[in-house]
């Protein structure tokens, strides 16, 4: 019906009403951009800046490998950090309208940027916005999506709430420690929450307590797709901030003595049910093995570390051999721990 009636190169489609009359306009655009008939040429900002805070940040062609531990990849098309939820829901709903991809980035810790980089928008929740920490009282700490674990620790710590020192040292924040279900020295990340908010893929915000998530080893399911904002974690009482602040420098210092200090994304294959994947990889002779500048560390087998100028393709190598040479020796095959931006493991490897 509205192909008939616009039908025609001068035809102006106005859509005039109230309640979601937006929606339907931006679902008739769609139909259009899908057709490709070139009737809209509009890109990300034409949709998106007049409506962003003016704290929002939005890039093109944004270089990933300074936004990740690993340092190595190519661009974002399109890389914004917003500043309130109402930014991340303009964002959302353009990325539907122009069919572009999207993907939550916390600091980048356990994740590979392919060198192709990637072909849509990436979400930052950045600490100046998304970090702060509220004592609700009686232990309760309600932290931002964007909050670096390390800054959670060091205000658990200076306030003397402990249960939180298993965490010193994990690079990530809480977004990507909650969807990572991150962990070390025996403890979850989920042992400690409370409730979690987090904004829907349709860019609704949702709130659920502790037990309507599934807190599988370094995975949660229930938070693939979405960005987390904020969540309540509980301490497990009171103690002396100089008790707590030594118990975090000791656990620092295992790890100085345990991990390599070069650039990495942490741990890359999930630990075979009662064994330990850097066991298997340093049984099967593989520690210094390398790919161009990536290479096994010495230190501890399940980091692969770059040495400089490494590409994705070097990494992804090297994770291949590692792989092959496991499952040849040991009888067991290694499944990847770390998140490939916008690509899935099984056309990686
Ligand atoms: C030296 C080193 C040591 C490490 N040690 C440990 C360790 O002891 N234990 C451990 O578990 N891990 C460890 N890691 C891995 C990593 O730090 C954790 O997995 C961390 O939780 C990842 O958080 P991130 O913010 O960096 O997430 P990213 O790497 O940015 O992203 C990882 C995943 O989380 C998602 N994500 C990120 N932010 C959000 C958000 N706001 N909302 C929704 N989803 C989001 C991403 O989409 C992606 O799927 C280590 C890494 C390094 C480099």
């Amino acid at each position: 019906m509205l192909d008939e009636l616009s039908a025609g190169a001068d035809t102006v489609v106005a859509f005039v009403g109230a309640g979601d009359i937006e929606r339907d306009a931006e679902a008739y655009a769609k139909v259009l951009r899908r057709r490709g008939d070139g009737i809209l040429s509009l890109d990300l900002p034409d949709l998106v800046s007049s409506r962003l805070s003016a704290g929002c940040a939005l890039r093109a062609n944004e270089p990933l490998a300074r936004h990740t531990t690993l340092g190595l990849g190519g661009a974002a098309r399109w890389y914004a950090e917003p500043a309130n939820v109402d930014d991340i829901v303009t964002l959302l709903r353009a990325a539907a309208e122009l069919d572009l991809r999207w993907f939550a980035l916390g600091r980048g810790s356990n994740l590979l940027v392919p060198d192709e980089g990637y072909d849509g928008l990436i979400l930052h929740l950045d600490a100046a916005h998304w970090g702060a920490v509220t004592d609700l009282g009686e232990g309760r700490l309600r932290v931002g999506g964007g909050t670096r674990l390390k800054e959670l620790c060091g205000f658990a710590a200076r306030e003397g709430w402990k249960g939180f020192e298993f965490l010193e040292g994990i690079p990530g924040t809480i977004g990507g420690s909650l969807r990572m279900n991150a962990g070390a020295m025996g403890g979850w990340i989920f042992d400690i929450v409370e409730s979690i908010e987090w904004l829907t893929p349709q860019g609704r915000v949702r709130a659920a307590r502790r037990d309507s998530f599934d807190a599988l080893y370094r995975d949660c399911p229930q938070l693939h797709g979405s960005v987390v904002l904020s969540a309540v974690l509980r301490s497990a009482g009171r103690d002396e901030p100089a008790a707590i602040r030594a118990r975090m420098d000791d656990l620092a210092a295992q790890r100085r003595a345990s991990q390599p200090r070069e650039a990495s994304a942490g741990c890359v294959f999930k630990n075979p049910e009662g064994d330990k994947a850097g066991r298997l990889i340093d049984l099967s002779g593989l520690k210094g093995r390398a790919v161009g500048p990536v290479s096994v560390s010495p230190t501890h087998a399940n980091f692969l570390v770059n040495a400089g100028d490494a590409k994705a393709a070097d990494f992804i190598e090297l994770m291949r051999a590692v792989r092959a040479e496991v499952k040849s020796r040991q009888g067991v095959e290694l499944q990847p721990e770390i998140v490939a931006l916008g690509r899935e493991w099984k056309e990686l490897l």
